[in-house]
């Protein structure tokens, strides 16, 4: 299984915000979300990292 875990990392306060599961052969590139970060309390860009 070409699956793994991955880090989305809030581009404005740089946590690690979420966990996800990212399938490497229908995403080989970085992924981006947009989604709720509770520190800025607002939607920000989360990318992925490790
Ligand atoms: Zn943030």
């Amino acid at each position: 299984m070409a699956r793994e875990t991955i880090y989305l990392v809030c581009q404005e306060c740089k946590r690690r915000n979420y966990i996800a599961d990212k399938n490497k052969r229908l995403h080989p590139q970085r992924v981006e979300y947009k989604k709720y970060c509770k520190f800025d309390r607002k939607h920000t860009l989360h990318k992925e990292g490790r």
